[in-house]
């Protein structure tokens, strides 16, 4: 482009005409010729008519003959403009040579000054050598001619020979006529190589005048192009300092493309296109270049003037001036939106699902080689659970594909809508899903535990009929769960692993396997339990013991209901196992209604007995957040006819936690019916006096913990005694727990505790032990 630019203006024929007519000398002369000749011709008339009157006066004839043959030839030679300038001037300078001889012969010396014409008018129309020439011409034939023809009286009384004379005549003119000769020829001589220079200079510059129209030329068919260029082409100023990189020219595909105006974009920062989503990373590698001065590429999410996204290549090219200093940075930019499209769609195609959008296979694959290489940083252990479908294939086969498709993209939905964000639920294949769940827990129990529990909910929703096209279908999972230890395994080891289980649960229809044997015999534990406990309250395998609580004196003033299960072979299950089980599992539900039963029928019968003492149930905070719970608890009461005021509900901080404005509303109801109300543990969870105030609280009950170290540990020795002067202040009573020594009794009752339950007074035990007690109190008493 450039070179075919530079020719275009080349070589303009006017130009170079006029600057050879400006050198040629030889132009120049033919026109200084006409001229003479006009002049010659013109005074010479004006000079011919006096001088041919005076010599025809005078008898001169032959003078006004050589006049008139004079005049005449010149007229001749002014007329005839078809002979060559050379002949012409010839004949000029053969007039006045003829005149002057003329002249000479008639007149005498007179007739130099027409002869001096002839070697000057030489020199001037023809060059110094013609000029020199018709000086010698000239000189012989004023020295000649005079000598031979010499009429004339002597120089100025110098009494010389005839020869002498005409050679000092000669010698004279000779003298004179070579300077003007000379400086005629000279002059024009310098004349000429001026003229050569200055046409030197004229086609210099008339060269530089191309080269610079050319380079215009140039200049515009770029600027033409760059502005219909389809790329978008942005050139800033580079930055002074810390400032920003000015836009000081965009394109029309700029404008076109990103719907700012040139106007508003002038003058204002690079940055202007960049937005939320432009990532910050490839944003520093560009600024890291800029400052280099480097050119960089880079692809880049840019937003056009309404907000909308669109993808660009960018090239940030820096521009240098003459003396080598980064004026300017000019980007050009595409829009690879539809690239970055079809790429996502590929991406979309390689790592997702078609059917239910979830991650595929290789994701998944990719997603479990992160989580190895960072479990191996960190440690944590995941599990990957292999989900099977149990019936499926009977549906598919059976409905058809349609139905089975808005199955599977179902189950996909309740699958993605269980798991944390971190977890990954990919499709590996018709009815097969796998999650992945990340950091589960630091040792492998915790994170058994915790993927078992996950694995509990998956067959939870994927057991609620799924309802197709009207119709319901109802499905469940066969789920195989592997655990990530850090470092050994690969990803196929895993997902083959999970696979494996997977298979087993399915063949033992048990829902659930581990393909590790000691978390399978674990969770095999869980599950045998989870069901034993189930049928555990109708085959009477549990009941309610009371733990009494009594006053400083040693009298029960109150008890505690206390769960126990004993299995069929006589073995007991501690309530720290089933109780926390039962929690997870949602039983505590049915456990706690039962326990309330317990309760009443246990206040009945000791008041039949004539103790009519208060009795303490635990009421878990699952139990207490179900919506019907003060109905339930209305219910019982009124089925059993146990009056409210002597049941207290033992409820424990972490109730108090969330919906703290619920949780006091329906204490409240429940304190209407009478019902009273103790903390539990006391102390071990977030004690706010804030909250105690708000509650319709009966007592306080100070953790067994802290009961343990008291006296002998100043500290939790001090805390217990805050506990009571506050529980004072507050008008609350106060029960200690796992009271075992006298020491801490006698402590307690120093500090004005009003009840104590522990193994100092009784251990739990079924209602008769706590009868039998309550009867020898009283016997005591009325002794
Ligand atoms: P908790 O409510 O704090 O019950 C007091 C626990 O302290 C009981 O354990 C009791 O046997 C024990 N204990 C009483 N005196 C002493 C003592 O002097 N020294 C020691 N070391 N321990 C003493 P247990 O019966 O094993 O119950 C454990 C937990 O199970 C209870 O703690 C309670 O949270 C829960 N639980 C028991 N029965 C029920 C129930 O019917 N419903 C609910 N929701 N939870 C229950
Ligand atoms: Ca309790
Ligand atoms: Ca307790």
């Amino acid at each position: 482009m450039l070179q075919s630019g530079r020719h275009l203006n080349a070589g303009q024929p006017g130009r170079t005409a006029t600057v050879a007519a400006l050198n040629d000398l030889a132009h120049w002369r033919a026109q200084v010729f006409t001229r003479i000749l006009q002049f010659v011709l013109v005074l010479g008339l004006l000079t011919a008519l006096p001088s041919m009157v005076l010599n025809l006066s005078k008898g001169l004839w032959s003078v006004a003959v050589l006049d008139v043959a004079a005049l005449s030839w010149l007229v001749a030679i002014w007329r005839f403009g078809g002979m060559s300038y050379k002949a012409r001037v010839l004949n000029l300078l053969a007039v006045c040579f003829l005149f002057g001889v003329g002249l000479l012969v008639k007149i005498g010396p007179v007739s130099q000054i027409y002869l001096m014409a002839v070697p000057v008018l030489a020199a001037l129309l023809l060059g110094l050598r013609a000029g020199l020439c018709g000086l010698a011409a000239t000189s012989a034939a004023l020295l000649l001619i005079g000598y031979q023809t010499d009429t004339f009286p002597d120089l100025a009384g110098l009494q010389v020979g005839r020869l002498l004379k005409w050679c000092i005549i000669t010698l004279n003119y000779l003298f004179i006529t070579a300077v003007l000769t000379l400086s005629c020829g000279v002059l024009l001589r310098r004349l000429a190589s001026s003229l050569d220079e200055l046409r030197a200079t004229a086609v210099s510059l008339a060269e530089g005048q191309d080269a610079l129209h050319a380079l215009n030329a140039e200049l515009r068919l770029t600027a033409a192009a760059v502005a219909r260029l389809n790329d978008m082409v942005m050139i800033a100023e580079v930055a002074s300092g810390a400032g920003e990189q000015r836009i000081i020219f965009v394109n029309q595909a700029f404008e076109r493309r990103t719907g700012y105006r040139r106007e508003e974009v002038l003058g204002r920062s690079l940055r202007l296109l960049q937005g939320p989503d432009t990532a910050r990373g490839t944003l520093e590698r560009i600024a890291l270049a800029m400052g280099r001065s480097e050119a960089v590429r880079a692809e880049l999410l840019n937003y056009t003037r309404g907000g909308e996204p669109y993808w660009v290549e960018t090239e940030l090219v820096p521009f240098a001036d003459e003396g080598g200093n980064y004026t300017h940075w000019v980007a050009v930019e595409r829009d690879i939106s539809e690239r970055k499209k079809s790429e996502d769609d590929i991406h979309r195609l390689a790592y997702f699902d078609v059917l239910t959008g979830l991650p595929n296979r290789r994701l998944l694959m990719d997603r479990i080689d992160k989580l190895l290489a960072s479990a191996e940083r960190g440690a944590t252990i995941s599990a990957v659970m292999h989900i099977g479908l149990d019936n499926f294939k009977y549906i598919n086969e059976a409905r058809g594909h349609a139905i089975g498709d808005a199955l599977l993209k179902n189950a996909a939905i309740r699958l993605a809508q269980l798991t944390r964000k971190a977890d990954t639920v990919a499709r590996i294949g018709g009815d097969e899903f796998v999650v992945l769940l990340a950091h589960l827990g630091g040792d492998n129990a915790g994170a058994a535990h915790a993927a078992l529990m996950v694995a509990e909910k998956v067959r939870h929703v994927i057991a609620q009929d799924f309802t197709i096209e009207g119709q319901s279908y109802a499905s469940s999972a066969s789920i195989g769960v592997t655990l990530m230890p850090p470092g050994g395994k690969g990803a196929q080891d895993l997902l083959r692993e999970a696979d494996i289980a997977m298979h087993r649960a399915k063949a033992g229809h048990q829902g659930v396997a581990f393909f590790e044997a000691a978390m399978q015999a674990d969770v095999e534990q869980r599950l045998n339990l989870e069901r034993e406990l189930a049928s555990a309250i109708e085959t009477h395998q549990l009941s309610m013991h009371v733990q009494a609580q009594v006053d400083h004196a040693g009298r029960p003033i109150g008890a505690e209901l206390l769960m126990r299960w004993q299995r069929p072979d006589g073995s007991w299950v501690p309530p720290s196992r089933f109780i926390p089980l039962a929690e997870e599992s949602g039983q505590i539900l049915h456990l706690g209604t039962w326990a309330l039963r317990q309760a009443c029928t246990a206040v009945l019968q000791l008041a039949q007995a004539g103790h009519p003492l208060p009795l303490s149930v635990n009421v878990s905070p699952n139990q207490f957040r179900q919506a019907d719970f003060v109905e339930q608890v209305r219910a019982i009461l009124s089925d059993s006819g146990a009056p409210a005021a002597l049941l207290i509900f033992e409820v424990t901080e972490g109730l108090l936690i969330d919906n703290l404005d619920d949780t006091i509303a329906r204490m409240r109801e429940l304190a209407a019916l009478g019902i009273r109300f103790s903390i539990d543990d006391f102390g071990t969870g977030y004690s706010s006096l804030a909250y105690l105030k708000k509650m319709p609280l009966y007592e306080l009950k100070i953790d067994k913990s802290f009961i343990q170290d008291t006296p002998g540990d100043a500290s939790v020795t001090a805390i217990v005694q805050s506990i009571l002067a506050m529980a004072r202040h507050l008008g609350l009573r106060v029960v200690a727990e796992g009271v075992e020594t006298q020491e801490q009794a006698n402590f307690l009752i120093d500090n004005d505790c009003h009840a104590m339950q522990g193994y100092l007074y009784a251990r739990p035990a079924p209602l008769p032990a706590l009868l039998a007690m309550l009867r020898a109190t009283s016997a005591v008493t009325v002794e």
